[in-house]
């Protein structure tokens, strides 16, 4: 069976690939630049790509790219999407590839009859930004929508990108009669498997590497692993459907840190919030969709020791 993953040199994309190959799927991969082998290389390397890994250029703003990519293929993953700060021009950078590559991605899909199903990766980006107010009892789950006017209002560029893609991808499928499977993890840490560092990992790097403070934040933690396994179980069972959010547990950075300090008490963990503010609240996110469909979240004391062990192994801080 072949299978195409749009964006196989990120982060999450290469654990989704690697699981692919170890089960006999074909992959045919997109990625941006085929020769440079930071993209490539740990991608070339994995069990059984020599034999069925074929890597095809493609960018999500050039319309057609993903033609030769989808065709001849049963399913397709599209994760690629750019996940980093706005540089100078947010629209252009964050909301146009999220956006515009998502309708290009899929218009490729609808050419061809070899595609029986998609998995879109979202984000809980495009659930739960809508203003409502958050506290302990707070169940978040599949039916919540992000709204992009609230997204506009915080002035959060990336978080409105993916709330827009996904909004138009149910759209173009329903039009199109597209079998679509969205994942929507939360921010996703655990072992790198490429050799730069990706925004999500740098989130724990960034309490890693000296600094007195940490965010006043809470926000919903799971494994890289567990989120690529997602997408493979949203392909391969038949029932799979509608969007999957993808979080083992809800922690404030103050929680995190503690953790840290249990698993390493001799690194120079921040001591103190950035602000002085109430801490941001705790919420809940609902696991049950994703453990009928077969998901068994590593927890994230775990995942957070296999993030920093992978950190440390790949020299990103010392
Ligand atoms: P990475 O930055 O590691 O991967 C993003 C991928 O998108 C890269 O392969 C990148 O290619 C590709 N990409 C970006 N812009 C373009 C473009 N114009 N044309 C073609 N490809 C492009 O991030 P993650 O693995 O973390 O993210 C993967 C997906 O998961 C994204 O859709 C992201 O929104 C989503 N997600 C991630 C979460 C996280 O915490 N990590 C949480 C929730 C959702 P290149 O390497 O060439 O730049």
């Amino acid at each position: 069976k072949t299978v195409a993953v749009t964006g196989a040199s990120g982060y999450i994309a290469s654990w989704l690939v690697k699981f692919l190959l170890e089960k006999g799927y074909t992959v045919k991969a997109s990625v941006r630049d085929p020769n440079d082998p930071k993209k490539t290389q740990h991608l070339l390397a994995l069990d059984g790509a020599k034999e069925r890994l074929q890597l095809i250029k493609a960018d999500l703003l050039e319309e057609g790219s993903f033609d030769a990519l989808v065709d001849g293929c049963v399913g397709v993953f599209h994760t690629a999407s750019p996940f980093h700060d706005a540089l100078s021009d947010p629209q252009a950078e964050l909301v146009d590839p999220a956006l515009k590559g998502t309708l290009n991605v899929l218009e490729s899909c609808a050419k061809t009859s070899s595609v029986k199903r998609v998995v879109l990766t979202s984000s809980v980006a495009s659930v739960y930004f809508n203003g409502k107010t958050l506290s302990p009892e707070v169940v978040v789950d599949e039916t919540w929508w992000s709204d992009p006017e609230y997204c506009k209002q915080i002035q959060n560029w990336y978080v409105l990108g993916k709330t827009l893609a996904e909004d138009v991808a149910w759209k173009f499928s329903k039009e199109k009669g597209i079998d679509l499977v969205v994942i929507n993890p939360s921010l996703v840490i655990g072992s790198l498997l490429q050799p730069t560092l990706n925004t999500s990992s740098s989130v724990l790097l960034n309490l890693l590497n000296g600094a007195e403070t940490y965010r006043n934040v809470t926000t919903g933690w799971v494994n890289v692993k567990d989120v690529a396994l997602a997408h493979i179980l949203a392909f391969e069972n038949p029932s799979a459907n509608g969007r999957y959010c993808m979080v083992e547990s809800v922690a404030h950075f103050s929680d995190v840190v503690e953790i840290l300090h249990e698993l390493y008490p001799n690194l120079p963990l921040p001591t103190k919030c950035a602000d002085d503010k109430p801490l941001a609240p705790k919420y809940q996110f609902s696991r049950e969709k994703a453990e009928k469909l077969g998901v068994e979240f590593i927890p994230l004391k775990e995942s957070i020791k296999e993030a920093v062990e992978s950190l440390k192994e790949k020299n990103f801080f010392s």
